[in-house]
This record gives C-alpha cells, sequence and structure tokens, in this order.
C-alpha cells in the first residue's frame, strides 16, 4: 500500500463484522466461529483506533484492547485468516514464530524485534505500522511448564510479551544495530527531517496461535472431574472439540502466567478441516492453489482441467497427510511437477488432470506427451499433403516434399508454433511464380522442396532460376533436362 495513503485506512476505517466475515468467507473455508468472533473483535479493535484518531482524548481512556488466542491444529486457516483481514483493513502484518525465542532473546535480538520487524514490513512507516497486526505462531510453545516438551524459558518470554502488549515505547534502533545508527546520524548531518526512533506500542494488534495438543487433555479431565459420580458418559464432543471449552484456569494450568492469558480476552478455536473441506478449498475459494496452477499454464497458453473425481481424490489424499489445507499443496505439487517442466515445450494446449494422473503422474505425463506426439505427427503430415495438393490446383504444377524438407517444416511449425499451412503460404509464397520462369511449358516431375529449400527458400530459389536459365540456354527449351 502507498505509505501516504496507508493511514488513511485506519482513519477511514468503517467495516462492520458481518462486511468482514463476508469478505472472509470467499477466501476461508469452514472456521464459521472464529470468522464472526475474529471479526468482531477487528471491528471493535480498529473502530476504537479511529474513534482515538478522531478524538484524542479517547487516548488517554483505560481501553482493554483486543488482543486475540486462535488455537487449532495446523494448515486450518489461522494464519491465512489474520493475513486476510489485514489485507481488507489495509494494515501491515507480521508473522512470527514463538519457538525463536528465549527469555533474553529473539533470533539474537529481543522480544521488541518483533515491533521493529513490523515496521520494516510497514516499508519503515512508523505511523503505519503503529496500527499493525503481529501475529505469533506456536505460543502454546511458551507455556513453562516443561511438561509442553520443549521449555524455552517460557514465563520470561510470556513477561516480555505482555509489556509489548501494553502500552509501550519501542526504541527503532538499537545499540546493535549499526546501520540503523549510521543511516540515523547521516540523515542527520543531511539536515534531514529525523525520523521517528521509537513507535509506540498502544494500537499495535497481537494474535496469537498454536495447536495446543495438550490443552485437550486439562480440559478433558477438568470436564470429567465435574460430571464423577453422574454417570460420567464420555461425550464424544469432547474429543474433537474440547479446546472449544477452554477457560482460564485451563491456560494456566498448561503452563501461562495468568496476566499473560489474561491479557488475551478473545480466544477462539479453528476446525480440523475434512477432505470436503479440503475439496472445497481447491473449488470454492478465490486464490486456491488449483486457480494458480491453472494460471501458471495459462501463461503458457496451457488449459489444464481437472475432474471432479481427481478433485476428491486429491483432498483425500491430503486429508491423510493431516497437515490441513498444506497437504493439498504437498499433494499438488508431486502430481504437476513434471507437468510444469515438460508441458511449456511441448506444444500440447490441453490436458485434464484425472484419477489416473492422481494415480501415476509420471505415466499420465508420459501417455500424454506419446499421444500428442503421434496425434501431432499425423496431422502435420497430412497439412504437408494439403499443402501439396493446394499448390497443384493453384498453380497446374507439382511440388513435393523431401524426407529432410518434411522434418524441417516440422520442426519450424514446433519451434514458432504455427500451423503447417500458415508456415507454407509463408514460406513458399513465391515458388508458384519462380517454378513458371523455370517451367514456362510446365512439367511432369514434380519438384522437390528439400531441408535448404524450407531453410531459405528466397535465396535457394533465386539460386535455381539462374541454374535453370543458364542451363536453358545451353539446351534450350526442354524442361524435362531441367535440374535443381
Ligand atoms: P495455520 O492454521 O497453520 O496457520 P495457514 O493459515 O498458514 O495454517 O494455512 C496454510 C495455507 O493453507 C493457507 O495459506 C491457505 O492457502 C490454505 N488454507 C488453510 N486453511 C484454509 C481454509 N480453511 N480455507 C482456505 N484455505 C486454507
Amino acid at each position: 500500500m502507498d505509505p501516504l495513503t496507508a493511514n488513511q485506512s485506519v482513519k477511514d476505517f468503517d467495516l462492520k463484522p458481518k462486511d468482514l466475515c463476508a469478505y472472509l468467507d470467499r477466501y476461508v473455508v469452514k472456521q464459521t466461529e472464529a470468522k464472526k468472533v475474529l471479526s468482531v473483535a477487528i471491528c471493535d479493535h480498529y473502530n476504537h483506533v479511529r474513534q482515538c484518531l478522531q478524538y484524542p482524548d479517547r487516548q488517554d481512556r483505560l481501553y482493554y484492547k483486543q488482543n486475540i488466542l486462535v488455537l487449532g491444529p495446523t494448515g486450518v486457516g489461522k494464519t491465512y485468516l489474520i493475513r486476510n483481514i489485514a489485507k481488507r483493513i489495509g494494515v501491515p502484518f507480521l508473522k512470527a514464530d514463538a519457538t525463536k525465542f528465549s527469555e533474553t532473546g529473539y533470533m539474537g535480538g529481543d522480544v521488541e524485534d518483533l515491533v521493529r520487524d513490523l515496521v520494516k514490513s510497514a516499508n519503515g512507516d512508523v505511523d503505519w505500522a503503529q496500527y499493525g497486526i503481529i501475529y505469533v505462531d506456536e505460543v502454546d510453545k511458551i507455556a513453562s511448564t516443561p511438561t509442553q516438551g520443549k521449555d524455552v524459558s517460557g514465563r520470561g518470554v510470556q513477561v516480555n510479551l505482555l509489556k509489548l502488549m501494553e502500552d509501550t515505547d519501542v526504541n527503532l534502533v538499537t545499540p546493535t544495530d549499526m546501520l540503523g545508527q549510521m543511516q540515523a546520524m547521516m540523515a542527520m548531518q543531511r539536515g534531514d527531517t529525523p525520523r521517528k526512533t521509537v513507535i509506540n506500542t498502544r494500537h499495535i494488534l497481537f494474535i496469537f496461535s498454536g495447536a495446543f495438543d495438550k490443552l485437550s487433555e486439562i480440559i478433558e479431565r477438568r470436564l470429567n472431574q465435574g460430571t464423577i459420580g453422574f454417570g460420567a458418559s464420555q461425550d464424544a464432543t469432547h474429543e474433537t472439540n474440547s479446546l472449544h471449552q477452554a477457560i482460564t484456569q485451563d491456560f494456566i494450568q498448561y503452563g501461562f502466567e495468568p496476566e499473560f492469558i489474561g491479557r488475551i480476552p478473545t480466544r477462539v478455536t479453528c476446525e480440523p478441516l475434512n477432505k470436503q473441506d479440503l475439496a472445497r478449498i481447491l473449488t470454492d475459494t478465490e486464490c486456491s492453489i488449483l486457480k494458480q496452477a491453472q494460471e501458471a499454464f495459462e501463461g503458457y497458453n496451457i488449459n489444464m482441467e481437472i475432474t471432479r473425481e481427481a478433485i476428491n481424490e486429491i483432498a483425500a489424499r491430503a486429508e491423510a497427510e493431516k497437515t490441513g489445507a498444506r497437504g493439498l499443496m504437498t499433494i499438488f505439487e508431486r502430481i504437476l511437477r513434471h507437468f510444469k517442466f515438460e508441458l511449456p515445450s511441448s506444444g500440447i494446449h490441453f490436458f485434464e488432470v484425472n484419477t489416473d494422473t492422481v494415480a501415476d503422474p509420471d505415466k499420465a505425463l508420459k501417455d500424454l506427451l506419446l499421444t500428442h506426439l503421434t496425434q501431432g505427427q499425423e496431422e502435420r503430415l497430412a497439412a504437408i499433403h494439403a499443402y501439396e495438393q493446394e499448390f497443384l490446383e493453384k498453380h497446374g504444377l507439382k511440388i513435393q516434399f523431401s524426407n529432410d524438407g518434411i522434418q524441417e517444416i516440422i520442426k519450424q511449425s514446433i519451434d514458432q508454433d504455427k500451423s503447417i499451412a500458415d508456415l507454407c503460404h509463408n514460406l513458399f509464397q513465391d515458388l508458384g511464380y519462380g517454378l513458371k520462369l523455370m517451367f514456362p511449358n510446365g512439367t511432369n516431375k514434380p519438384f522437390v522442396i528439400d531441408a535448404s529449400l524450407v531453410l531459405n527458400p528466397q535465396k535457394t530459389l533465386s539460386g535455381l532460376i539462374q541454374k535453370n536459365y543458364q542451363a536453358t540456354k545451353q539446351e534450350p527449351t526442354d524442361p524435362k533436362n531441367a535440374k535443381h
């Protein structure tokens, strides 16, 4: 987005939750609850920001930011939802991974680097960045109980993140950032307007996400305790959807500081995707990987069709990968990788992906290339003979392509992606006239078009005419003696 107009998107924010949800429906399959909850929280947040910009005194009022936690398995659209939200609103977006944090640093820097990276993703526009979204994935890995696997000094990281979520000033140039310091000094020497060196995090929205696998156990234990003595039947929904029922206490038991989880009031769960959902992702969403693949082939003038059965099969295989919609990309890539390599230079303009293609892409590609080659060869030979016939009818003279002439004309037709007829009309437009000069009384012997004539028709033809003229000067008017 143009930095000059960047902030305008926040100043003009007038989306309603239903508008935002409808926008998300165009890109994201399922996740109805998450779409609703996120739409409400995001609209609340940006309405508040807009009001603060309109009425600056609101800035000082106590306000609880709608930081958000999105739970759910990998590849089900958690990041995708937030990316699309940021795009729709027109605010910068930064994604980071909580496993990169440690108590003392984040990839060699510290947690505040998140904010500095957000400024970078806003093209250095601090004013714009201060209304951006920071998305921290795998937040479940910074729970502080060692039972959650790798303990990355979670508590310290949580405390540092907590500070960022509140109203904090972050220095944009750190003591270790030599380049930033030099740039600031040079700008000062040039007398440029001093660039902002600090960003405030008050209006930056923090969204956390994670799979929270083990949280279900805690929730189920709590839910079951409540029902002991009352026949405690295992409700099937506990297994699939128990994350929905998480309460603050569960997160604390999981290893989050009460202050940290308390600052993330909006929590919502994304559902796993089944094969029907995965098929819908391919067919019903804007910018789906199927459309992307089709557009990539269109770039080479190749039309790719896919059968319903193939889509279902791809979806079933993707489901078995257990990586959500990411499985679709893996399966798709595996099917199409050699097609993408071979087809652009094959002269093929149409192909269909069906269940055979999905089952054995290499064989399907070989078959396609072979059929194309034989079919194409027959069609091209027929076109060459049709041109010979057309020439005879038009000029009353027989022509015949030699074997190397045929090979050369086919090669040019493939290389230049032109039909045989177009190519012949173009190459041999003067041939009728030339032959009439050579054989004013006609000839029964077919005139042979060899590779040299195909490669260089003008030069070869005038050479032949000259030769023929000299021969006829010595042995006048017996066309049968004419050689070429
Ligand atoms: P995660 O839940 O791990 O954050 P992502 O949102 O990054 O997963 O999903 C990876 C990709 O899979 C997305 O970029 C998107 O193309 C696709 N995808 C995932 N879930 C959905 C969905 N529910 N609807 C449409 N596409 C999806």
